[in-house]
């Protein structure tokens, strides 16, 4: 087994009892309760490029798209990365209710998951991926405690802060606010049912998919 199976194990005892969190579910989604997986993990960690991999290797993974208030990168495409959406029109999503989770990330742009596509989904049967922040994750918790909360760690710290500094697209005052972000991020490993450390991309990518497919919400 894998070391993050490994780590699934020891962590089941953090867990709500599997019985209450049928319970809770069972009026809202009508597939197993592991169909959802929620990846999160600290900035810069690789969350997004593990992703993308999954995306292009496991095309029967369905990946939620986010939208967001922030300016789209060079490279990305709307639909696919994110959907880019105007502050008032993020304001109607939430009015709406039509967010399943939404947050302010890094003290500046807001994201959030369409609650809609991620219902069909699991009621498709199809296995569902969210890659979202922490403060995402724990809002999922308490609406979908079935899911499986998977968090995505550094090798190290030093290497975190490399890839941070080593991407390049934010200034020194932001990069500062999200090492922060960071080491907050990172304590709340324990939170979560598996880790899984991302030293190399293809790996971390198994690891998760294995863990998606291994069907076991913890505790059960
Ligand atoms: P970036 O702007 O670099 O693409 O993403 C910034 C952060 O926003 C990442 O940590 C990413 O996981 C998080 N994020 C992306 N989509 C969502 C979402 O729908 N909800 C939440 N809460 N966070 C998200």
């Amino acid at each position: 087994m894998t070391q993050s199976s490994d780590r699934f194990t020891q962590r089941s005892d953090r867990l709500t009892p599997s019985s209450d969190r049928l319970t809770q579910s069972s009026d809202r989604v009508p597939a197993p309760p592991s169909r959802l997986t929620v990846l999160a993990g600290p900035t810069a960690v690789g969350k997004g490029t593990v992703t993308a991999w999954v995306r292009e290797h496991h095309p029967e993974i369905w990946i939620s798209v986010s939208v967001t208030t922030r300016r789209r990168r060079p490279g990305e495409q709307d639909g696919v990365h994110y959907r880019y959406v105007s502050e008032s029109e993020f304001d109607r999503l939430v009015a709406d209710d039509e967010l399943l989770e939404w947050a302010v990330v890094h003290r500046g742009a807001r994201y959030g998951t369409p609650r809609r596509p991620v219902e069909e989904a699991l009621a498709e049967g199809r296995p569902a991926l969210l890659e979202i922040d922490l403060q995402g994750a724990r809002q999922v918790r308490e609406q979908m405690p079935e899911a499986l909360f998977v968090f995505l760690a550094p090798p190290s710290w030093e290497e975190l802060v490399r890839r941070l500094v080593g991407r390049g697209t934010e200034d020194a005052a932001e990069r500062e606010r999200r090492l922060q972000s960071a080491r907050a991020e990172l304590a709340a490993e324990p939170e979560f049912h598996a880790t899984v450390v991302n030293r190399r991309i293809h790996d971390a990518g198994e690891e998760l998919v294995d863990l998606m497919r291994s069907g076991a919400s913890p505790g059960q």
